[in-house]
């Protein structure tokens, strides 16, 4: 079986079997815990309108979780299924942002592609975000000052407000180009964990292609 999973929709799976963990414990009402589980059977399997039956096969029981360990287990089942990001090299990162001279890099053993929609890494030193992420079929990098810290806000990615939420531009390749400001987290792991929908990132791609 290939794998089919996007991380964000790996994301969304959790979400979903956790909410419906809450209303096991606190709907009180099992007409209300009916329904929620097969809304989350047609939530999760209407993300793959094009799945086989063995595929399908994969989620047989979803709706039965009782309790943390139970979506644990679950979610190590579908894991092998996830689609990773591309694995990066020092070389294709550098590539993709030949402006910066002596790139800051990441510690790129420590990373887990399988967990990513985007990658990212913070340059404490030049108050930078980097980014990469695939845009029409290729991969980008976009280079992002951080221009104030901790500020209160929703990052624009992942739609979450955290303690690491921060105020970045990107910076355009041209000077004439009026930048602007969005809300992003700062710690790209957890920003990556709590995505479950692609449109965030769609959302800053498009505007950042728009400045370069
Ligand atoms: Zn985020």
């Amino acid at each position: 079986m290939e794998k089919f999973i996007c991380p964000h929709q790996f994301n969304y799976i959790r979400v979903q079997l956790n909410q419906l963990l809450q209303t096991v414990y606190f709907a009180g009402d099992y007409r209300v815990y009916a329904a929620h589980r097969l809304g989350v059977r047609d939530n999760v399997l209407s993300m793959f309108p094009q799945l086989g039956p063995s595929e399908i096969r994969l989620f047989d029981g979803m709706e039965d979780v009782k309790g943390q360990s139970e979506i644990g287990e679950f979610m190590q089942r579908l894991e092998p299924y996830v689609i990773p990001f591309p694995v990066l090299e020092p070389d294709n990162l550098r590539k993709l942002f030949p402006k910066v001279k002596k790139l800051p890099l990441p510690d790129l053993a420590e990373v887990n592609w399988s967990k990513l929609s985007y990658f990212g890494w913070r340059d404490i030193a030049t108050n930078t975000l980097f980014v990469v992420t695939r845009h029409n079929g290729k991969l980008i990098g976009i280079r992002n000052r951080i221009t104030s810290l901790n500020r209160p806000g929703v990052c624009c990615v992942c739609n979450h407000s955290g303690q690491d939420v921060g105020l970045v531009t990107t910076v355009a390749k041209a000077s004439n180009y009026t930048t602007v400001g969005n809300h992003m987290c700062l710690n790209t792991i957890t920003c990556n964990a709590a995505m479950t929908s692609l449109k965030g990132l769609v959302f800053f791609v498009e505007q950042a292609q728009r400045q370069r």
